[in-house]
Formats: C-alpha cells, structure tokens, sequence
C-alpha cells in the first residue's frame, strides 16, 4: 500500500509537470445534449465526428459498449488521438488513458502479445480507498527561522511559501496531543497560507497536511490574514471524506511493482520487461478481493492504438479475447489506410482489419482541418503554452500549418518562444516563426531535398 501510495502522489506530479501535445484536450466539448460546441474544453471544429463520440460515451456510460470498438478513420493530424484522449477525459479525470502505436509492439523488446497485455493494463484503472489515520487540530504556533521578504508579516505572507523554514505546531481537537511539525510539513502545505488557528489536518501515515478552514470567532487572527483569504470552516462531511484517502493506479503500475525483477523504478524508465503470468493472476485475485470488500473498484480507461493497419493477425485475435473481459478498456483504434492487407496473411480487407474484428467496430471518419480551426488550434497551444504571440506571427503560422501540417506548426511554437527568448523579447514575432521555419523542416521539404541531393551520395 505504501508503495501504491507513492506512486500515485508521484503521478500526480509527473502529470502537472508534463506539457504533452494533447494537454489542452479537457473532454469532448459537447453540451448537455451531446451537441458539439464549435470551441470548447481545448476542442476546435471536427464536429460529426465529436457528436459521434459523444454518442459513444453515452453507450459506455450506460454499459452498452462492451464487445465493441471504435475505429477512427482520418489522414494523419485530423485528431484521433485528440479525440479518444477527449473520451477518456469525458470519463473522469481518473479515467486512464494509454496510447500506443502499433508498429511499437513489434520493435518493443518483448512479445507483441506481453507488450498488448502491458498496454491494456495501463488502459485500466484502480482506485484503492484507505482509511487514513488523520488528526484533526489547530495551529497555535508559527515560528519561522528567517524573516521572510516582502510586505506583510511573516504570517501574513504566506508562513508556508515553498522554500522556507520553520516550525508549526499543531495542536490536536482533543488537546491531547501537539504535534510540532518541522519545516518540511510546512513547505507540504505548498502555496495555501496557514495562520495561528486555521484547522489543519494531518495524515501520519503519509505526512501530508491539508488546510480545512479556520476556527472562528478569533479576532486576533483575522487580523493578520490577507484580504483574499476565506473563512470557510471545514463542514463536517467534508472532514470525513478527507479521512478516506483514494489512490488511484493502474493495473500495469501494480503489475510492475510487484514484479520482483523490475521493481519500482522501472516505471520511470519504461524498462519494464515481461512480467510474469503469476504475478499477473496473484495481482488479478488480490484486486478481486479488494473488490468484493469494497476497498477497490475498477475504472476502465481508454486505450488508443494508432496505425492499426500495422498489427497483425495474432494481435487481432488476442484484441478479440482481451474485449470480453469484463475489465476491458474502452478500445479506440485509428488508421489513414483504405484496402490493404491484413498483416500476416496473403488477405486484403479494409483497413487491413480481419473481418470478425471489422464486425465489432463503431466507424467514424475525420476530416482535414479548416484554416480557421487550424488558427484555433494554435492559438489554444498558445495558451497552453504560455507563449505570447503577434497577430502576424500567428497568420504566418496558420498559413504554415495549412501548407504542412498542424503537427508541425505546433511543433514550431516552441522553438519560436525559445528564439524569442534568446533574443530577450517576449512576444513571438513574424521573424522568429521564420527563423525556426528555417532551421526545422516540415516533411516536403526535407524529402524534396533528399530527393534533390541524392545522386551526391547514393553511389
Ligand atoms: P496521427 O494519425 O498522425 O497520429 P492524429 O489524427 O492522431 O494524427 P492528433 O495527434 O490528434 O492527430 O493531432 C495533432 C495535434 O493537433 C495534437 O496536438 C492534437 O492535440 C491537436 N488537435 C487535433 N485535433 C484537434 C481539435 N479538434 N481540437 C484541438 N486540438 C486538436
């Protein structure tokens, strides 16, 4: 449990932290009648095939996509993968979403049926509920070891800014017990500030201290709280869901820290290897039982597989029994292939899937981007990115992104904000998209001068 704890609060961080090419995608965009929203939760345009998904998160919702998958069918850069990460977000925020491509199976180091087996386990979510040992208290005391800088007092200022030292004690609801917490609990309590009497609670097992609210009805310390803080005192039902302390991982995270050759770590370095089938089935019963005492539940993910024209017949068949399980992610394929043959056999089908997969399928298409959408998109990575860009710069790059392709033209957001701010400005101009433009080539100018020089080097 300890371990599970761990790596969910480190997920968390992780997941803060990253900056993915689909960190704008919030949900699907849609209204309360599944209707899509022409921009909305990081979404733009693509709207038949966003109400189409929302149809099918209303099939998941009520239980009715079980034995079944989704094939999105769209030339590269249409947003399929947007769109299944949409589904997932629709889910919940600890709704898993793992994405795999592939022709990634097959050049993993390992069998492309343990490499299909780790990917649908990390399509597969629990959530593990604790009873935690929480003290509820008061703080009496806040002394801070170096003044801190800036206006206000030291308790005013944000006693817990990161970084700095000092002491708080914590005095129990019982007053039984006071507890002095060193400078680290203070720093765990991240930006929230703490003044003498607010109500904090304290989790011994893990160490972390939440802010619940204030006492009230001491003047004294309204005082020397800043104007933006609000006395809210905790209510009653809200201390007890914070007794319950939730991890939520998935079974592939289970699965890797409890295979003793790997260990934990191997989570971060992606360097998992084959996991045993025991480990596996232990694994499988222990979350059983978990189950059936209520102490787990299962939250199926998403598990995206791009290039799906590139798995062959074995992976089909061994798809076609993992979807009868009744943990089974929701399975979201995608391929920009028509007729073609299906890997492994002298057969040609469409999207070179195997018919009794083909039968399975809920199909929807996607379509090139508009100029318009394509301005859209960029401008929410823009946001997403914190980059401050010209409206020249941004018509520049739209054009850039219809002439190439969005990928690219948000790839180039980037590096126009670093060469920006190499040359100390702080709005990305028309000469900075150039610049970059320049330096990275976008995939038909880099085959056109292959193609142009190739007789210098092919001998
Ligand atoms: P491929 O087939 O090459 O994998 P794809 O169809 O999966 O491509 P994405 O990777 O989803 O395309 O899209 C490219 C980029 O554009 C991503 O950063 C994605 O988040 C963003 N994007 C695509 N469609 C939309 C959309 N409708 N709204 C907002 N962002 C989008």
């Amino acid at each position: 449990m300890a371990e599970l704890k761990r790596l969910s609060e480190s997920r968390d961080l992780t997941r803060i932290e990253r900056i993915g090419a689909h960190s704008h995608i919030r949900g699907l965009g849609l209204d309360s009648s599944l209707e899509a929203r022409e921009a909305s939760e990081g979404m733009v345009g693509q709207l038949p095939a966003r109400r189409a998904a929302g149809l099918i998160l209303q099939l998941i919702r009520q239980g009715k996509i079980a034995g079944r998958a989704v094939l999105l069918a769209g030339q590269p850069g249409t947003g399929k993968t947007a769109l299944a990460m949409g589904i997932a977000k629709s889910l919940g925020a600890e709704t898993p979403f793992a994405s795999v491509a592939a022709s990634e199976l097959f050049s993993l180091d390992l069998s492309k049926t343990e490499a299909l087996t780790q990917a649908i386990r990390r399509a597969i979510g629990v959530r593990i509920k604790e009873e935690a040992e929480i003290i509820e208290g008061e703080v009496v005391e806040i002394s801070i070891d170096r003044p801190l800088s800036g206006a206000g007092s030291a308790a005013a200022s944000g006693a817990t800014a990161p970084g700095k030292t000092g002491r708080l004690t914590l005095k129990t609801t019982d007053m039984e017990t006071v507890y002095e917490l060193g400078g680290k609990m203070i720093e765990a309590l991240g930006k929230e500030k703490v003044q003498s009497g607010d109500v904090i609670a304290l989790d011994k097992a893990s160490g972390k201290v939440t802010k619940l609210g204030r006492s009230i009805g001491r003047s004294r310390d309204y005082d020397a709280v800043g104007p933006n803080t609000k006395f809210v005192k905790c209510p009653e039902g809200e201390l007890q869901k914070r007794k319950e302390v939730v991890h939520c991982v998935t079974l592939h995270e289970i699965d890797v820290i409890n295979s003793r050759t790997q260990g934990f770590l191997a989570l971060f370095t992606g360097d998992t290897g084959e996991i045993r089938a025991e480990v596996r089935e232990q694994i499988d019963t222990k979350v059983a039982e978990w189950r059936e005492e209520g102490k787990a539940e299962i939250v199926p993910g998403v598990l995206f597989i791009d290039e799906v024209h590139m798995l062959d017949i074995e992976c089909f068949s061994f798809l076609n029994r993992a979807l009868e399980n009744d943990m089974a992610p929701i399975l979201v394929i995608a391929t920009n292939r028509g007729i073609t043959s299906i890997r492994g056999t002298n057969y040609r089908s469409p999207h070179g899937i195997p018919p009794d997969f083909l039968d399975r399928l809920l199909i929807v298409t996607t379509q090139p981007y508009t100029e318009d959408d394509i301005r859209k998109i960029l401008d929410i990575r823009c946001d997403e990115e914190d980059v401050e860009m010209s409206g020249e710069a941004k018509v520049l790059l739209t054009k850039i992104g219809v002439e190439t392709s969005l990928r690219y033209a948000i790839n180039l957001i980037t590096s126009a904000a670093l060469a920006c701010q190499k040359r100390k400005g702080k709005v990305v101009e028309i000469d900075d998209i150039s610049r970059v433009y320049g330096l990275f080539l976008d995939v038909k100018r880099s085959t056109q001068y292959l193609m142009e020089y190739q007789s210098q080097y092919m001998f």
